[in-house]
């Protein structure tokens, strides 16, 4: 199924009802109480004529993402879904306690796997299966909200696209679900609160630089020397780090927010005084934080989280040289939640 509600806007889900002589307030309607008020048909809406809403079923239907299992973190709040799309697909989807009480965030994913082979990551020993549509990457976060709002316990707040996949090698789909997520009618979430997270697709930052509603971007740097990032991303082969960061300056310049630096710390690998200079020298090129993200283990990869020694070490280093930097915690990791760590039992098996 690649149209559903859920990937579409009021004025592309009147362009589809046309036949119908929709009219634009009743595509409002049909948006807002789907993806809003979380129903599953189109039955009950109200003020939509009747041959509206049955045609509509037949022409754009809900679609479903089957729940085939919500793991719940022992350590701390995160919650993990495995949803199950139309043709057999898995994908998983994080849901992530914020700061602030009854706030949330949701990680997408974007594709089933992922074409990019990271060395670090569990998505990446997957491979990519297929991209997913913009009403399925809509679809977890209407499924976590719906499930949030059922329990009393709060509300999705944002949204990041760092779940399974490299989003901008999804960048169709992805800026149709950025539409839908950010529209009034739609899921209604500030476009300030949601990031796209990126190892380097330039095309795709290019790309997203152009839209209406841009969201925060997001660059798993990895290594800033060219030579080891290409043994742990291979992309920089095809996009080196520089051209990346070029790109991300253009992004930064029209958005005019701070991009964010990821930084995942892989003990023994990536964080030697060596790094942490051209850490420091490349960002002097592009203002913006780095955030230090701890490496989760993925079953098959032969790295080493780093010790608390190590971590120090690299953090004062970087401080001394001026680097602005942050310590970001990755939970859910004993429900292989965390960073890096998505993948479906039989991506994993593979
Ligand atoms: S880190 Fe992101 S881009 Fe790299 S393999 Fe994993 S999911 Fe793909």
């Amino acid at each position: 199924m690649d149209t559903c509600l859920q990937g579409e806007t009021p004025e592309s889900l009147l362009a589809r009802l046309e036949h119908l002589g929709a009219t634009l307030p009743e595509a409002r309607r049909l948006c807002a109480h789907v993806l809003q008020r979380g129903h599953d048909d189109y039955r009950a809406v109200s003020q939509v004529r009747a041959r509206v809403r049955d045609g509509a079923g037949e022409a754009v239907p809900v679609g479903r993402l089957e729940v085939r299992e919500v793991a719940r973190s022992l350590e701390d709040p995160f919650v993990k879904y495995v949803l199950e799309c139309p043709d057999g697909a898995l994908l998983e989807t994080v849901r992530i306690p914020l700061e602030a009480p009854g706030r949330f965030s949701v990680c997408v994913s974007s594709q089933v796997g992922c074409a990019m082979g990271c060395v670090f990551c569990a998505t990446g020993r997957m491979g990519l299966r297929r991209n997913l549509h913009a009403w399925e990457i809509i679809e977890q976060v209407r499924r976590v909200a719906r499930d949030l709002r059922a329990s009393g316990e709060g509300r999705v707040h944002g949204v990041v696209f760092q779940g399974m996949g490299e989003p901008l090698h999804n960048v169709d789909n992805v800026l149709r679900a950025l539409e839908v997520l950010s529209n009034p009618c739609g899921l209604a979430i500030d476009a300030r609160n949601i990031t796209v997270c990126t190892v380097g697709v330039v095309p795709g930052i290019l790309r997203l630089a152009e839209a209406t509603r841009r969201p925060r971007l997001g660059i798993s740097v990895t290594s800033a020397r060219a030579a080891l990032r290409r043994t742990l991303v291979p992309l920089e082969a095809k996009y080196p780090l520089e051209d990346v960061i070029d790109a991300a300056r253009v992004y930064q310049a029209r958005s005019r927010r701070l991009v964010m630096l990821a930084y995942p710390l892989l003990g023994g690998v990536n964080m030697d005084p060596e790094e942490a200079r051209a850490l420091a020298t490349l960002l002097k090129r592009l203002p913006a934080r780095l955030s230090l993200i701890e490496w989760n283990p993925v079953p098959g990869v032969d790295l080493r989280r780093p010790t608390e020694a190590e971590r120090n070490a690299f953090h004062d280093a970087l401080a001394s040289l001026g680097v602005p930097v942050v310590r970001r915690y990755s939970g859910g990791k004993d429900i292989a939640a965390a960073c890096g760590q998505l993948a479906t039992e039989t991506g994993r098996r593979r």
